[in-house]
């Protein structure tokens, strides 16, 4: 009998974290049990206007609001990060491992999860935060990374935003996720075994000799500054998808220097600025950071790089459905990146709501 029939293993199973593997696509997904009492704030963005005040008494991100959990956020003037409170994970779960036959397999996962709220204001979008606002987020990220690196049970450090309801946002208030792992999830596994088959077979790194490309075609390019590039990729899935890449080969976000974090922010600010100008709109979109794992080795072959992933096709309200055959077979997309770069490279850079 495996341990998944035990009554031990089953209590596990309904009570914590874990991950389960599908042996058909050969991947993991996971299972976070005890989160079902998350609070959603994310309807209540549908009634408002983007512009809508600095403060909502409302809202459990604002500074010195109480959380669902019961916690009271500090007067933070700044960049603020805390655990959060309906994490999907938890540092301190048990191990375990199951093993059906080799089909039903889970293992336990442990992790820390924590959340950044980009500035105390309510209404402050990365479109419209100053060079100030954006060195500290990029800051935080940064050091964030580096404490979470120094747990040694932790393999993987995720950050990523989900702007706005089409994409899940649980609260409009600006802010960020951090979901540190103890394995890489699928995803940067993926990546960081391409980037490893690059090195072994080239010498050289995969998104270097990709960025060297773009910048002689020049077709798909988005926006620049000396630090970073964003682009359409060559084989983006999403309507306005993009990537932002740093121009120098850096790892992760700890070998940026002080000067690359201020040009991150600005191609940040500028990528939104963009989007939010494409259907005058607060565009909602869901992203993150790529970098290499935190499970000890030195991986010189990752590269850093940000994926922007936006629901939104033709307008504000018509979105992209990735449901039929892009859920069964493969994903297809009829507007081409080069259209989509050239759009959005058009469109100037700035805010709309600045310009009335
Ligand atoms: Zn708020
Ligand atoms: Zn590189
Ligand atoms: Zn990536």
């Amino acid at each position: 009998m495996s341990p998944s029939d035990s009554k031990e293993g089953k209590k596990w199973i309904e009570r914590y974290p874990h991950r389960r593997f599908n042996p058909l696509l050969r991947e993991w997904v996971l299972v976070a049990p005890h989160r079902t009492e998350r609070p959603w704030q994310g309807r209540v963005e549908e009634v408002r206007t983007p512009s809508e005040g600095a403060y909502d008494p409302s809202c459990y991100l604002c500074p010195g609001n109480a959380r669902a959990g019961g916690t009271r956020n500090p007067n933070y003037d700044s960049t603020f990060v805390f655990d959060n409170d309906f994490a999907a994970l938890l540092p301190e779960s048990p191990e375990f491992s199951c093993d059906g036959a080799g089909l039903l397999q889970a293992r336990s996962e442990r992790g820390i999860c924590r959340v950044v709220c980009f500035s105390p204001r309510h209404d402050l979008t990365i479109p419209r935060m100053n060079d100030v606002e954006l060195r500290n987020t990029t800051g935080i990220l940064a050091r964030q990374y580096r404490e979470l690196e120094s747990h040694s049970w932790i393999r993987n450090v995720q950050m990523f935003e989900n702007r706005g309801n089409l994409v899940g946002a649980s609260n409009p208030h600006p802010h960020c996720q951090i979901w540190a792992s103890e394995s890489v999830p699928n995803t940067p596994a993926r990546e960081g075994a391409a980037f490893a088959a690059h090195q072994d077979g080239r010498h050289t790194c995969l998104l270097c000799d990709y960025l060297r490309i773009e910048a002689e075609k020049a077709e798909r390019i988005v926006c620049e500054n000396e630090g970073f590039v964003t682009l359409v990729p060559y084989w983006a899935i999403w309507p306005f998808e993009t990537m932002v890449l740093a121009r120098r080969h850096v790892n992760a976000f700890v070998d940026l220097d002080d000067d690359e974090r201020a040009l991150l922010g600005d191609i940040l600010r500028r990528t939104t600025i963009r989007y939010d100008n494409l259907f005058q709109t607060a565009f909602p979109y869901s992203m993150g950071f790529h970098q290499r794992p935190t499970d000890g080795a030195q991986h010189p072959e990752w590269h850093l790089h940000a994926h922007y992933y936006p629901p939104l096709l033709r307008s504000a309200t018509v979105q992209k459905f990735m449901v039929g055959y892009e859920q069964l077979a493969m994903p297809q997309r009829d507007i081409t990146p080069e259209n989509a770069a050239a759009r959005l490279r058009e469109l100037p850079e700035i805010h709309y709501l600045d310009r009335l």
